[in-house]
């Protein structure tokens, strides 16, 4: 039964890519952008505000430079870019790719995360968040990696399989900041052979959302471990700050 499903998910690959809107499903043209529909592409809600805070990259007023959340929170990486709200249609896409098994969604959003990213000239490396094993076996995939794959195609910039994941205690899915950084403490690892390439270089940690930040910030403290010059972050999506309790 998984062999017959991973045979469709191929062919799926192969025949299917142009013909489905990558938000709803519905049917787009094969020149439609980033092989969205026109109501889909329009709803995608990007952030990019005169005034960002520094740290999460969220709009802000203007008023100052770090927005509520991010004023009493450490994060171990510098700052972080979120090209998209977490919207309906930026979670559907989400979901789709990831929980459908279709990886040709993978080049499209990172496209889309090229088009609304302007820092790469300043990257040397990428670095992936990755997943556990048990979460890999069942997706097929790690949606991260494969994203920063395709950005790496049209940047140049080399992706370092820098990291590994234990399996965390629970889901993080509706848990609260504290419990979500509880959770996640000492899971994720510096492979040992990577630090070399990962010294006083400007690495980029990529994912496809930033909900609290918790999972990105623990990323970064391991890729510190390494000694980089700087460690920045970029996801496709953000959860909006007031959307978080
Ligand atoms: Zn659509
Ligand atoms: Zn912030």
């Amino acid at each position: 039964m998984v062999r017959i499903k991973k045979l469709y998910k191929n062919f799926e690959d192969s025949f299917m890519t142009n013909h489905s809107c990558l938000a709803c499903d519905r049917e787009v043209s094969d020149d439609a952008p980033y092989f969205l529909c026109n109501d889909c592409y329009k709803s995608l809600n990007r952030i990019a505000g005169r005034f960002l805070c520094v740290r999460c990259g969220d709009e802000l007023n203007g008023e100052s430079m770090i927005c509520d959340l991010c004023k009493d929170k450490h994060y171990s990486f510098d700052s972080n870019h979120s090209c998209f709200y977490y919207n309906d249609t930026a979670a559907s896409v989400v979901k789709n790719f990831k929980y459908s098994g279709r990886k040709y969604y993978a080049k499209h959003i990172a496209k889309l995360m090229f088009d609304n990213f302007d820092g790469f000239s300043k990257i040397d490396k990428f670095v992936y968040v990755p997943i556990s094993d048990k979460k890999l076996s069942s997706r097929g995939f790690n949606q991260a990696d494969l994203i920063s794959k395709e950005i790496s195609k049209l940047t140049g910039i080399p992706v370092l399989d820098a990291l590994s994941k234990d399996e965390a205690k629970h889901s993080q899915a509706g848990l609260s900041r504290t419990e979500r950084l509880k959770n996640l403490a000492g899971t994720f690892h510096l492979k040992d052979k990577v630090s070399s390439e990962l010294k006083n270089k400007n690495i980029l940690i990529i994912d496809d959302v930033f909900t609290t930040g918790t999972t990105l910030s623990e990323c970064a403290k391991e890729i510190n471990r390494a000694k980089p010059k700087s460690v920045i972050t970029l996801t496709f999506a953000k959860t909006k700050l007031n959307s978080l309790n």
